[in-house]
């Protein structure tokens, strides 16, 4: 019997020129010939995959995958041409304003890239200070230029609010300037306090306090600023601008398909250092360590840190909690469809749980959640998950 191949690939480039105050993700300031060697490691990863991948949405996501020289690209594009892992209807590369250039960005074009998600967090110089960036306001202008005259039209920025020190005021600018870079997309997400993190450290030492009712405000506005710019929010953190005349309530044209392609559930293959990965009911990650990484492909086998089988109750509750991040909510058939469960009765008391806050509604066809929900949403989803439901297996 021959199995459908995997449709949706992400690769993960553990490298950032400085680490950012607030990062909790795998990544580091590369070091003597590490990116080299990372580069043939992802070549040989990706010969693994490849006879059962043809991806329909790929993501170069990181670190910071613009760190890579022309050079590493080419190496890494001509592999993936070779292998038949290119052709995505969307291809979406990360990238640091400080770390475009006009001939990398034509490279990536010329390749199939036709997404490029821009790391830009704030247009005001102190907060990007703050925050640790290595880029300017400045250079964000530049860098979308560049992207722009490479012919990049499918763009997203990143923003972040309730950075300390951040007043509504600049907040509201910041907005302000996104929107009126015309990008087709935008991800904005709330300063999260991860442990490990200097800013974690700074705000355990008390050097400054966090105001939950000044981020509120901060997502009211904007939800509401974006909404009149044109955008359509179709997750908790993203919006994307969407064609005329399309169906009310649908994902919007421009929304990210990998991403969404994530919470609804779909296979996905996750290759380099810390990547994680979902195939047919199997979830595994790699090594969050680029040289055990590095070492393992040079034996000629994937560097999984593990592999575990999810019971089918645990991965329908995963898949309603990460569904519930969007604005849709879930479909009840679609969720039938993907889980073999029914929402409404396996779910029942949670469901009335949500609707009872004001957090949830039943629309007759789907079950999402509500304005004030989506501000709670991970608490909502945390009520769906299963956690009760061990794994059925674990392996190296
Ligand atoms: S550029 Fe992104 S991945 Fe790199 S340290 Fe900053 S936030 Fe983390």
């Amino acid at each position: 019997m021959s199995l459908d191949p995997v449709r949706s690939l992400y690769i993960h480039v553990p490298f950032c020129a400085h680490k950012c105050e607030y990062c909790a993700f795998y990544s580091a300031p590369p070091g003597g010939d590490q990116v080299q060697r990372y580069v043939q490691a992802l070549v040989r990863e990706l010969e693994l995959i490849a006879p059962d991948c043809r991806p329909e949405t790929i993501f170069f996501g990181g670190g910071t995958p613009s760190l890579l020289t022309l050079a590493q690209w080419e190496t890494v594009l001509n592999a993936m041409h070779r292998l038949g892992v290119t052709g995505a209807a969307e291809w979406t590369v990360e990238c640091n304003p400080a770390t475009v250039s006009a001939d990398k960005a034509r490279l990536l074009r010329d390749a199939g890239v036709n997404r490029i998600s821009m790391g830009v967090q704030s247009f005001d110089d102190a907060m990007l200070e703050r925050l640790g960036r290595i880029h300017s306001r400045d250079q964000v202008y530049r860098s979308h230029e560049t992207l722009r005259a490479a012919g990049f039209d499918n763009l997203n920025i990143d923003l972040m609010f309730a950075i300390p020190g951040q007043t509504l005021d600049i907040w509201r600018t910041t907005i302000a300037e996104a929107v009126k870079l015309g990008t087709t997309h935008l991800s904005c997400y709330e300063v999260i306090y991860e442990d490990d993190t200097p800013l974690y450290e700074q705000l355990k030492a008390g050097q400054f306090a966090v105001d939950e009712n000044l981020a509120c405000s901060m997502y009211d506005e904007l939800v509401d600023r974006l909404a009149e710019a044109g955008f359509r929010q179709y997750e908790i953190a993203n919006f994307a601008r969407d064609e005329e005349g399309r169906t009310p309530g649908a994902i919007p044209s421009h929304a990210c398909r990998h991403n969404v392609g994530y919470w609804r559930g779909r296979d996905s293959y996750g290759l380099g250092p810390s990547a994680s990965e979902y195939v047919r009911g199997l979830r595994a990650r790699n090594w969050a360590n680029t040289t055990l990484y590095c070492e393992q492909l040079e034996r000629g086998r994937r560097a999984k840190e593990f592999a575990e089988a999810l019971p089918p109750r645990a991965r329908a509750g995963e898949l309603a909690a990460f569904g519930l991040r969007m604005n849709a909510g879930w479909p009840f058939a679609e969720f039938r469809e993907r889980t073999g469960f029914d929402l409404r009765e396996q779910w029942q008391d949670e469901l009335h749980q949500l609707t009872a806050r004001g957090w949830g509604e039943d629309t007759g066809q789907a079950f999402r959640l509500t304005r004030q929900g989506l501000r709670f949403a991970d608490s909502a989803a945390a009520l769906m998950l299963r956690t009760d439901e061990a794994p059925a297996h674990t392996c190296p």
